[in-house]
């Protein structure tokens, strides 16, 4: 089939790399040609052509995005000539954290305490209500812990709420975690389900730096209590194609943080990691092939993410249970330029394979 996504950043190439075997081809639409997914495909590109959506949509069997900040009257529009997955539900929920959360309570989904917050008046009512700390978010548009203000101290409210842009604004309590979790799904389109295991995620201002397949010490019970959400997530949204929950360990169970319609950082592992990775299962999802199967190969993979700067890639490269991808992107502070997976037989390979790659982490 003929896949257009919307959008050519690293999560499309990827995509695009594990699709091509399946004898699928690519199309991508963003602002400029030279994108990190402009090379894995046919490029639609604003700076070449106005029309570039609508040339997009002519090319495609199936069109997918990148990002749950997609446009959703785009996505209706695109739908009446040529299928969208995932679905405008999930798309609509998954991009406003207030509709998130409102789902999370619908269906009995432990999450924070939150409260919308649309003027400085409410933002008083909601931290008197919730309780400091707490983090100020925008509803919409966030990703890397951007749009957001931890407060500690009733001093920061005017503060806070003058730091944030946009006009609608989340206050959720602080949650005090042991640990952060991801779950990562997949639905088809027969509604099989498959699902990874629970991964462990390190983030460092904000930014997913290092992920743990599968996370260690994990009861059964605790994982089949997370597969129990996302089911009720997926079937409630009719979701096809990856589904990513990030969720907090804490005293009192999991608690769920935030979820995405897509591929997620926390599933790059899965690329050698898994016996079928988390975008082919993407790509089999919505061009209606079966599902492949989820386990892992190894004992543990991880996954350290290349931040900022490229660093000493030939430490990867010299390593045989380390794989190096990079995302032909340009280097900028923060920015997500690539990740190395590692692979490990035992706990010991694991501490020092990741110790080998320190220089990549915070
Ligand atoms: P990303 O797109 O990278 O997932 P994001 O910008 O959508 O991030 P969140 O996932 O909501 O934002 O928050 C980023 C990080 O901030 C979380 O991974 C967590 O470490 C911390 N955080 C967010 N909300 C809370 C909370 N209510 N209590 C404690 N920590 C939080
Ligand atoms: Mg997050």
């Amino acid at each position: 089939m003929k896949i257009g996504v919307l959008g050519a950043g690293q999560l499309g190439r990827m995509m695009a790399i594990s699709g091509y075997p399946l004898n699928h081809q690519f199309g991508f639409s963003g602002n400029s040609l030279d994108e990190p997914a402009a090379l894995l495909g046919h490029m639609f590109a604003l700076e070449d052509n106005a029309d570039y959506i609508e040339s997009l949509v002519a090319f495609a069997d199936v069109i997918t995005y990148e990002s749950e900040n997609t446009d959703v009257d785009m996505v209706k529009e695109i739908n009446k000539d040529v299928v969208v997955y995932p679905g405008e539900k999930s798309l609509f929920i998954t991009q406003h954290r207030g509709r998130e959360k409102a789902l999370f309570d619908q269906l009995s989904i432990p999450c924070a305490p939150y409260q919308m917050v649309n003027s400085l008046a409410d933002l008083k009512k909601a931290v008197k209500d919730i309780g400091l700390p707490a983090i100020l978010k925008t509803a919409t548009g966030g990703y890397d812990g951007k749009g957001q203000f931890l407060m500690r101290s009733a001093d920061q409210i005017k503060e806070a709420f003058e730091s944030m842009s946009g006009v609608e604004f989340i206050l959720e309590g602080f949650v005090n975690f042991k640990r952060e979790l991801s779950l990562i799904a997949v639905r088809g389109l027969d509604n099989d389900h498959k699902y990874y295991p629970l991964v462990e995620n390190t983030h460092h201002n904000g930014i997913l730096r290092l992920t743990i397949a599968p996370a260690q010490n994990i009861n059964p019970e605790v994982q089949k209590t997370a597969e129990h959400y996302m089911q009720t997530l997926l079937d409630e949204m009719e979701h096809v194609g990856v589904l990513t929950i990030e969720l907090f360990e804490t005293e009192n169970g999991l608690v769920v943080n935030e979820m995405a319609p897509r591929v997620h950082n926390s599933g790059h592992w899965s690329i050698e990691g898994a016996n079928t990775s988390q975008f082919e299962n993407h790509v089999r999802a919505i061009t209606g092939m079966p599902l492949g199967d989820t386990t892992p190969i190894h004992a543990f993979s991880a996954m350290v993410n290349i931040i900022g700067k490229n660093g000493p890639t030939e430490i990867a490269l010299n390593m045989p249970n380390a794989h190096l991808h990079l995302y032909d992107k340009a280097k900028r502070a923060d920015r997500k330029l690539g990740h190395i997976t590692i692979t490990a037989d035992s706990q010991t390979q694991l501490a020092t394979s990741i110790e080998k790659l320190k220089d990549f982490l915070p």
